[in-house]
């Protein structure tokens, strides 16, 4: 078996972390996809009391952590879909709106109920995806409040880049959400928060963009994580989440036999081998074949041949101890060596949120508060 180990005081002290760097706005924790795969709930809960609204992508993710009783305000991300209505009024579920048409169900059915929904707006400033175009972002805010049962909680954009080499593109976002912003002020119907911020916008250093705005709306950060190799940190987070795999046989090749799946490895001199339990079925990316690295017993070896569905590789040095049921660390730290998740990333071809929310169903999350 493989499994993952989340700390999760570690992601309440860098949900701490974040609030204290941003001078106590607002917390929304992203916690779409499984908690970037730590666990949707068990992270929900370590999360009680210091985020001040939870964030997710679909309605079913909100309605698992209703059945859950985790009573934190839920907003959806994405523009939901008329058939999710009843859900959100039922579950008491924050929406994200743009379209004139939801909104008119969704004001039907509150007003049938007799409920308030509250309800945010994306305001899409050249993310190009979703929400209601920063042009029409005003009049769109003013016919809501023609809604008496749709409140609206908050406004927010979503930058497309927050790389310091394309400041422009943040900056030109960034004017055209603060004109909505004073458009909304002067005609006094500027909603009570409004958010920006996502993990690499609130780290960036071009901008002052985690003091413009009331709250922040974080993800990757929380679970320890950086968008993007940093150098420096203005402040220190935490990895949350560290992915083990058993060894569970070794053996010697001699030099010239080949290892795994189409052969494309062969062993240049006589090596020793040690296969884990863990391939790309348990979401361990198939291109580290030949590629990645894992740690044993505090040192790095190399993946030898194709990452298998089940199985993977490693070549051993010929000084090593490593014998059957040891554990090895596929991202975390040991001692003195460390395997970020962002290693793995770059290696494979991808961004940390893939890897960690690839990981797998079928590898248990173990969960210590330390
Ligand atoms: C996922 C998501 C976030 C969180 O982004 P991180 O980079 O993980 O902090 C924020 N806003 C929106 C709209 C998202 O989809």
């Amino acid at each position: 078996m493989t499994w993952a180990e989340v700390d999760l005081t570690v992601v309440r002290q860098n949900a701490l972390a974040i609030k204290s760097y941003v001078d106590d706005r607002k917390l929304i924790a992203v916690i779409k996809s499984d908690a970037y795969g730590h666990g949707l709930v068990p992270v929900a809960r370590a999360l009680r009391s210091v985020a001040d609204m939870l964030a997710v992508a679909t309605v079913n993710e909100a309605i698992e952590l209703r059945n859950n009783q985790i009573d934190t305000p839920i907003m959806i991300l994405y523009s939901s879909l008329p058939q999710d209505v009843s859900a959100i009024i039922e579950h008491d579920l924050q929406p994200t709106v743009s379209s004139p048409e939801f909104c008119k169900s969704l004001f039907q059915l509150a007003s049938e109920k007799r409920r308030t929904v509250r309800a945010h707006v994306n305001i899409d400033t050249g993310m190009n995806r979703d929400g209601i175009r920063y042009q029409q972002a005003t009049s769109f805010i003013d016919w809501l409040l023609s809604l008496p049962q749709i409140e609206v909680a908050s406004i927010f954009t979503h930058f497309a880049t927050t790389d310091v080499n394309k400041s422009s593109q943040m900056y030109k976002q960034l004017d055209r959400f603060k004109i909505v912003v004073s458009e909304l002020r002067q005609q006094n119907i500027l909603p009570p928060i409004v958010h920006v911020a996502s993990t690499a916008a609130l780290l960036s250093p071009i901008s002052t963009i985690r003091t413009d705005f009331n709250a922040v709306r974080v993800g990757l950060g929380l679970y320890g994580v950086l968008p993007v190799m940093m150098k420096r940190m203005p402040f220190p987070l935490s990895p949350a989440l560290t992915w083990k795999a058993p060894v569970i046989s070794v053996r010697n090749v001699k030099a010239g036999e080949s290892v795994s799946y189409g052969s494309d490895y062969k062993a240049n001199i006589d090596q020793k081998l040690a296969t884990l339990r863990v391939g790309y079925g348990d979401g361990y990316p198939r291109q580290l074949s030949n590629n990645g690295q894992v740690m044993i017993k505090n040192k790095l070896y190399p993946i030898v041949g194709q990452v298998c569905m089940d199985v993977t590789i490693c070549s051993l040095d010929s000084y090593n101890t490593v014998s059957v049921g040891d554990t090895a660390i596929l991202i975390g730290q040991e001692m003195t060596t460390n395997l970020p998740v962002n290693q793995l990333a770059n290696r494979a071809g991808t961004i940390p949120y893939e890897i960690l929310s690839q990981i797998n169903k079928r590898v248990p999350r173990l969960y210590n508060t330390s």
